[in-house]
């Protein structure tokens, strides 16, 4: 059975514990993989090894730390249908999705930091009396990434990308749900010639290795995707030393349909917004609130197209959505579509788990479930549930549907849907979210910066911003 290794000092290496935890394929519900169980000792060798790398790296000229970001991106792209199949082994995604979206976005992310860091610039100010005000961006040191189980290498790559362009040295641990491809980066960091203790990646639980890394003196930077929950445990270790902190946290995103909107696109994109990757994406829309006039149109045409898709096996080009990503969560899930019946809620689509053992597959599937009838401030339409459920609600008037979308702790994402451009306007700028998508989904320029308010998280990742994150400012003052 293959073993994951971890990746320090550029060395493939085994755990100090030469422990190993089993790595499952959410299809099968089987192990088929093994994942170092690392701890501190570990990233204790990794942050040893970034900080012996750091003067080096950071003293490369940008052109040169942009070719191998550079070669990464091409690499990538190179091993798309390994790296694909990976993401899907680990994650239960279809492989179709991780060929389409995951891995050429990871790829762009490289291509993106390589390319942005060349045309990064500081400010600079002139004041009267021959004074001049700029500012110095410096690579800070070692910076800690950490990613979740749902977009694996996307949202690694995301993190990693922009700190190394920036100059520093990185310790990284994707989650330990989904190593593989953050395993097969490893690989190909050592093929494009980045120096050994540049990037360095520590597998193992949050508890050990997430936890040494936030607590790490000598890692003063962190950003972190991931639940709210685990983001409030990292932000209470980091605060008080004093690190810089990115956290990406949870979402509870309300899709919003008026009656005006272009119906056949908006039904195309919500099955989309709603059930794409199993729901299991931060930026997915699960509490749908549809203006009364169309509701029960809209509920027929969203049922019916629900119960079309495809559940099965991921390797499948003709799989609309696999597995769920492990038992807990299938449980976690489906906890909460029992939730919801006490609420009240009434299941319009799905709601059970999906044995496909008869096709070889026992792993963790669940119907694509859809559920009305429940208020806007249940626990269900409140909570961020992270599968293949949505619920739906109809509404009059676009004040009461902001205080409904408005209503929870989280703030990342939100869609809306209208022809009426000062309806748009108006909507985008009362909503409370990180984003806002207007008769689309899940489209963005890498230059804007992107993350959540209220609970779904602090900081900016993305754009330029980014690279302004992973620096150190400077600011000089002149007068000639
Ligand atoms: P978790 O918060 O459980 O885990 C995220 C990462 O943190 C994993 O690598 C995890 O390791 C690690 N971790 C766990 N405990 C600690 C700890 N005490 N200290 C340091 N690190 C720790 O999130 P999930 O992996 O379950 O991902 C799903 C969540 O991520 C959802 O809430 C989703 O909304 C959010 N998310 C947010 C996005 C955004 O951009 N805002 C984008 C994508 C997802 P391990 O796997 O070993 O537990």
């Amino acid at each position: 059975m293959e073993k994951i290794l971890n990746y320090i000092d550029g060395k493939l290496i085994e755990p100090a514990s030469q422990k190993y935890l089993d790595n499952f394929e959410p299809a099968l519900g089987t192990v088929y993989s093994q994942i170092p169980d690392s701890d501190a000792t570990d990233v204790e060798l990794a942050a040893i090894s970034a900080s012996k790398a750091f003067r080096s790296w950071s003293n490369t000229p940008k052109e040169k730390r942009s070719a191998i970001l550079y070669r990464i991106s091409e690499l990538i792209l190179e091993n798309l249908e390994e790296l694909a199949l990976a993401e899907s082994r680990d994650n239960g995604k279809p492989v179709s999705l991780a060929k389409k979206v995951d891995i050429p976005r990871a790829a762009h992310n490289f291509r993106f930091y390589s390319t942005a860091i060349i045309h990064f610039a500081s400010e600079s100010h002139s004041m009267e009396g021959g004074v001049i005000n700029y500012t110095l961006r410096k690579p800070i040191g070692i910076a800690g990434c950490i990613s979740p189980w749902n977009l694996p290498l996307y949202l690694f790559s995301w993190k990693i990308a922009p700190a190394l362009a920036a100059g520093n040295c990185v310790v990284a641990k994707p989650s330990e749900i989904t190593p593989m491809s953050a395993f097969l980066l490893s690989k190909i960091c050592i093929k494009a010639g980045l120096p050994p203790g540049v990037l360095n990646i520590v597998h193992g639980l949050g508890h050990k290795v997430g936890s040494a890394i936030s607590s790490h003196p000598n890692i003063p930077i962190i950003s972190f995707t991931g639940g709210t929950k685990t983001g409030e445990t990292i932000a209470k270790i980091a605060a008080p030393m004093f690190k810089k902190l990115s956290l990406e946290l949870g979402g509870k995103n309300p899709n919003i349909i008026f009656a005006d909107c272009n119906y056949e696109k908006m039904l195309d994109t919500t099955i989309k917004s709603s059930f794409a990757n199993q729901g299991q994406i931060c930026l997915c829309g699960s509490r749908i609130f549809v203006e009364r006039p169309i509701y029960e149109r809209f509920k027929k045409d969203f049922v019916e197209a629900t119960k079309k898709l495809k559940v099965g096996d991921p390797k499948a080009d003709t799989t609309n959505q696999g597995a769920l990503v492990s038992q807990v969560h299938h449980e976690k899930v489906l906890s909460y579509i029992e939730l919801a019946k006490t609420e009240g809620g009434k299941i319009l689509a799905g709601g059970l788990p999906l044995d496909l053992s008869h096709e070889g597959l026992n792993g963790w599937f669940l119907q694509p479930t859809i559920i009305e009838g429940l208020p806007y401030n249940c626990r269900t339409n409140q909570e961020e549930i992270f599968g293949p459920v949505v619920t739906i609600m109809p509404f009059d008037q676009e004040e009461e549907v902001l205080m409904y979308a408005n209503s929870t702790q989280y703030g990342l994402a939100s869609t809306i849907w209208t022809q009426d451009l000062s309806r748009a306007h108006r909507m985008a700028d009362q909503i409370h979210a990180g984003i806002v998508w207007i008769n689309t989904w899940l489209l963005r320029d890498l230059r804007t910066p992107f993350g959540g308010v209220k609970n779904s998280g602090v900081g900016r990742e993305g754009g330029f911003e980014a690279l302004t994150f992973f620096t150190e400012p400077k600011n000089v003052c002149i007068q000639f």
